[in-house]
């Protein structure tokens, strides 16, 4: 099903139509938060032929804080193929697009599969 051989690694200048089986794997500058976006739904949203950093240039966070978002941009982005088994979800290669650095905050925290966009 991928188009790119499979020797073939994303680039952020890869179109996200392309990248059937990734995912973007984001960290909120502001609160944190961890979101994980299938890029198929990204697709389907801006259109295939988006480049991955145009698509991660888009995103803000949209954590409600005291009634208002967030809007936070990604502090930390990786994108991580995914292989599917059932109900349990495997990484076989992740890639760092953007790396803010560390944070003073633990992991785990507001960690789900919620859409961010
Ligand atoms: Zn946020």
């Amino acid at each position: 099903m991928p188009a790119l051989p499979y020797t073939a690694l994303p680039t952020p200048a890869t179109p996200i139509g392309d990248l059937k089986s990734w995912r973007l794997i984001l960290r909120c500058d502001r609160c944190n938060r961890k979101v994980v976006l299938a890029l198929t739904d990204l697709a389907a949203k801006y259109g295939g032929g988006l480049s991955v950093w145009r698509a991660i240039d888009r995103l803000r966070c949209h954590r409600k804080r005291d009634g208002a978002s967030c809007g936070g941009i990604p502090r930390r982005v990786v994108l991580a193929e995914c292989d599917t088994y059932g109900k349990s979800t495997r990484i076989t290669r992740e890639i760092v697009v953007r790396d803010g650095g560390n944070s003073a905050l633990p992991e785990g925290n507001n960690v789900g599969f919620r859409t961010l966009i």
